[in-house]
C-alpha cells in the first residue's frame, strides 16, 4: 500500500512537471510575447492576443481570446490603460483566478517604468485615450532592459525550476540588447532637434531619449480621428515651425497624414510601432533596427 502511494505520488508528480514545466504564458502584444519567449525560450509557451498590425487602443475582441486567458498560468499586459477598451471583459469572462489583476500570475508592465504626460485630472471627458499618462513606453529601447527584468522575476517566481535557464537566457538577451542600443544611439545622434509631426503619440518615449521633437499630432487629442480645422491650424503651425516628416503608424490612416504632408512638401513614414507591424519586424530587436532606419530618411 505504502508502495503504491508512493509510485502514485511519483507519477503525479512527473506529470505535474510536464504540465506546470511549460508555463502558459498570454500576453496583449506581440512585443510583450517576444520579449517572454526570449527569456522563456522553449520552456514557455507564448500567445498575443493583438496583431502587431492592429491599433493597439481597440483590438477586437475574439472567442478564442477568452479561451486562451482561461488556460494561462501567466497574463502580462502593456497597462498604463491601453488594454482598457479590450481587455476587462476577457479577464472577466476566461474567469481564471490565476491570472486576476493583483494575482502572481497578472503582470502589468507599465508599473515598472516612468510614465510620461500623466494628467493631473484624471478625466476621460474629451475622449482622450491616454487618460493614465501616455502608454506606450516600450518604444523607448533603453525601457526594455527593466521589462526583461521584470518578465525573467515574474517567469521565476512562477517555476523556480526552470528560474536558472530563464535568468541565463536573461543574461544573454541584456548583453546583446546592451550591444544594439549603442549602435541605435550612435545612428539616433544625427537627429537630435528635428522636429517632424506624428499622428498619435506612439513615439513620444522614443522622441524624448534622442531629442526629437513632436511639435504636434494629427490627432486633435489622442484616440480622436483628425479634424479638417484641426489639420488647417496644424499646417499653419508647420509653415512657422518647419518640420522634416509626417509620421505615421501602419494601423494609422495616411489620407490625413499625406494631406499634411503634401501641404508642407515633406514625405509622410510609415513606422513599426509593434512587433509583426511590418513583415521585415518579425522580433523586438528588428523592431528598433527598422525603426531608427526608416526614421533616418
Ligand atoms: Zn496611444
Amino acid at each position: 500500500m505504502v508502495k503504491f502511494v508512493i509510485s502514485a505520488i511519483l507519477v503525479w508528480g512527473a506529470l505535474a512537471q510536464s504540465v506546470w514545466g511549460n508555463l502558459q504564458v498570454v500576453t496583449s502584444y506581440p512585443y510583450i510575447a517576444d520579449l517572454a519567449q526570449q527569456i522563456g525560450k522553449d520552456q514557455i509557451s507564448v500567445t498575443a492576443l493583438g496583431s502587431g498590425s492592429w491599433d493597439p487602443h481597440f483590438v477586437p475582441p475574439k472567442p478564442s481570446f477568452i479561451a486562451k486567458v482561461r488556460r494561462a498560468d501567466l497574463l502580462i499586459i502593456n497597462g498604463a490603460e491601453n488594454e482598457i477598451g479590450w481587455m476587462p471583459p476577457i479577464i472577466k469572462r476566461a474567469n481564471n483566478p490565476q491570472v486576476q489583476p493583483g494575482s502572481r500570475g497578472f503582470l502589468d508592465l507599465s508599473a515598472v517604468v516612468e510614465l510620461i504626460d500623466v494628467p493631473n485630472n484624471l478625466s476621460r471627458a474629451n475622449g482622450d485615450v491616454h487618460a493614465a499618462g501616455n502608454p506606450h513606453f516600450y518604444l523607448d529601447p533603453h525601457n526594455i532592459p527593466t521589462l526583461v527584468q521584470t518578465i525573467t522575476e515574474r517567469l521565476c517566481e512562477l517555476n523556480r525550476s526552470a528560474c536558472p535557464i530563464y535568468q541565463k537566457n536573461q543574461r544573454v538577451f541584456q548583453e546583446t540588447w546592451s550591444q544594439r542600443l549603442e549602435v541605435w544611439d550612435a545612428q539616433m545622434r544625427p537627429l537630435k532637434g528635428r522636429k517632424v509631426i506624428q499622428y498619435h503619440k506612439n513615439y513620444d518615449y522614443f522622441f524624448k531619449r534622442y531629442g526629437i521633437h513632436s511639435i504636434n499630432t494629427l490627432e486633435p487629442l489622442p484616440g480622436i480621428p483628425p479634424t479638417t480645422k484641426h489639420l488647417v491650424n496644424l499646417i499653419e503651425q508647420a509653415q512657422q515651425e518647419p518640420v522634416h516628416s509626417v509620421l505615421l503608424s501602419v494601423y494609422q490612416s495616411k489620407k490625413a497624414a499625406n494631406f499634411v504632408a503634401q501641404k508642407l512638401g515633406t514625405p509622410t513614414i510609415v513606422l513599426p510601432h509593434d512587433v509583426n507591424s511590418l513583415k521585415e519586424v518579425p522580433d523586438i530587436f528588428s523592431l528598433f533596427d527598422t525603426l531608427v532606419q526608416r526614421i533616418s530618411q
